[in-house]
């Protein structure tokens, strides 16, 4: 099938590639030319697994294309996807406003019995709104909306793509179905389970998803709280949970609060949807002030450690939001350290990936490229981004390089004795700090 993707940003990119790799011709259409300068010259405008290598292999069959000319762009194609940012808006909402210029923009070039389809995440009557703009524009013309919400995550968004737990599809016609069940025969051929349903439902879908995870991790993050208080193991109590199949292993890593571009603001654009509709959702209210409190709280254990230090220098492993992306928005990072910072506290840094990313939005940080040469003469190394590389920490190394010997797991990657057995206070999430 022709299809056209407005936005090749992390969804729109990684959908549009995985779709040509499913056969597909695609071409992907973005209004920053910069980004599709870079694309067109091979390189990919963020770090995922794979992507590259899959991007240039469609590009050279000649079934992926990357334009700024819009009307091009969606002239003559099946399907058009709009996959552009809905950032939080000023009260939590989520903010519209991409999504609406991009109908605006395509509704002029559009051929007659196009499928538009919503994979940006978007509150309910979304895409009521965006055949309201497009039939104001084109009024005789004959097209759909569509929803078909994406559940993909950075870092291993290729592979999330193309092993879908399933794919929603919200439509209110049965040929704008029909066609969208068409694009993803491929997967569904695999059985990849397909729920299918009217586009309110499936704009909700997404939301409800996206809190409730949001839910589970604040959820362990309490219970770890109390682990804390009861010199407890919350590896032990959320392994104990995680297995009772009503329940489910993921999403129960204690950690310093969830980040990234989706939780933060879709747990928002969930409430005021609630809030807006009559019906309130103070369960993840609840998360989302818990969320805030957290971040807060880790950077106080942090300053507790620090009381005797003159001077005191922090080491910040990790400020990705989650580990094998550079991606920084929301991360607890970003918290954290302003936070020490204010109090007079040197932070110095390294991540694999994100430190370009970091550097634009925590100027006064020191960073390093690997990450003894962060460690040096600090007071305290706190490892914030669960990268794989971390859990093989060189700790001899790290002990001679630290002025003190105190380690934060904030996300329990690390075996509590052998960081002991080094000679290092150990302080982790929901476990008892040792010594
Ligand atoms: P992003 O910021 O990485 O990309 C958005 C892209 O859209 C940018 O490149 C921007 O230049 C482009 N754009 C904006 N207006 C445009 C227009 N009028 N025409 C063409 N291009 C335009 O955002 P993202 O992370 O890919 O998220 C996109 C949507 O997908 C959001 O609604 C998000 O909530 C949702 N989502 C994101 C993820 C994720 O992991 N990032 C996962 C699932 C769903």
């Amino acid at each position: 099938m022709r299809v056209s993707m407005i936005g090749a940003g992390y969804v729109g990119l990684t959908t549009g590639v995985c779709l040509a790799e499913m056969g597909h011709e695609v071409i992907c259409a973005d209004i920053d030319r910069d980004r599709i300068a870079h694309l067109n010259a091979g390189s990919t405008p963020f770090m995922e697994n794979g992507l590259a290598e899959m991007m240039s292999r469609n590009v050279a069959a000649g079934r992926l294309a990357f334009t700024d000319n819009l009307p091009e762009a969606v002239a003559n194609r099946e399907i058009i996807m709009i996959a552009v940012g809905t950032p939080k808006g000023a009260a939590g909402e989520a903010d519209l406003s991409f999504v609406r210029e991009a109908a605006r923009r395509i509704a002029p070039h559009m051929s007659p019995k196009t499928v538009v389809t919503l994979k940006s995440t978007v509150v309910v009557g979304t895409a009521r709104e965006v055949r309201e703009i497009i039939a104001e524009e084109r009024g005789a013309l004959d097209f759909w909306v569509t929803s078909n919400p994406e559940f993909l995550r950075e870092g291993s968004a290729i592979h999330d793509f193309l092993h879908p737990d399933r794919i929603v599809i919200g439509a209110d016609d049965r040929d704008a179905a029909d066609r969208l069940i068409e694009l993803y025969k491929p997967l569904l051929r695999r059985d990849v389970p397909l729920v299918e349903t009217g586009t309110e439902n499936a704009e909700l879908i997404k939301y409800a998803a996206n809190a409730f995870l949001a839910l589970k991790i604040g959820f362990i993050n309490d219970v770890a709280d109390l682990c804390e208080s009861i010199e407890g193991d919350i590896q032990a109590v959320a392994r104990g949970i995680g297995l009772d199949k009503r329940i489910g292993p993921s999403f129960l890593a204690p950690g310093p609060g969830y980040g990234g571009s989706c939780f933060p603001k879709d747990t928002e654009a969930f409430v005021a949807t609630g809030r807006a509709h009559y019906a309130p959702q103070p369960l993840i209210e609840a998360v989302i002030d818990r969320n805030a409190k957290r971040r807060r709280r880790i950077a106080e254990r942090i300053l507790d450690e620090l009381q005797t230090a003159r001077r005191p220098t922090v080491t910040v492993l990790g400020v990705a939001f989650k580990a094998d992306t550079d991606d920084v928005r929301e991360s607890p990072a970003l918290y954290i350290i302003p936070y020490l910072q204010e109090k007079g506290v040197t932070v110095r840094a390294f991540d694999p990936w994100a430190a370009a990313n970091g550097a634009k939005l925590l100027p006064d940080v020191e960073w390093y490229n690997d990450p003894y040469e962060a460690a040096e003469g600090a007071h305290l190394t706190a490892i914030l981004t669960e990268w794989n590389m971390f859990r093989t920490l060189d700790l001899k190394l790290m002990a001679e390089r630290m002025r003190k010997r105190v380690l934060f797991d904030c996300r329990n990657i690390l075996d509590p004795e052998t960081v002991i057995e080094h000679g290092f206070r150990h302080l982790s999430i929901g476990r008892a700090t040792l010594p």
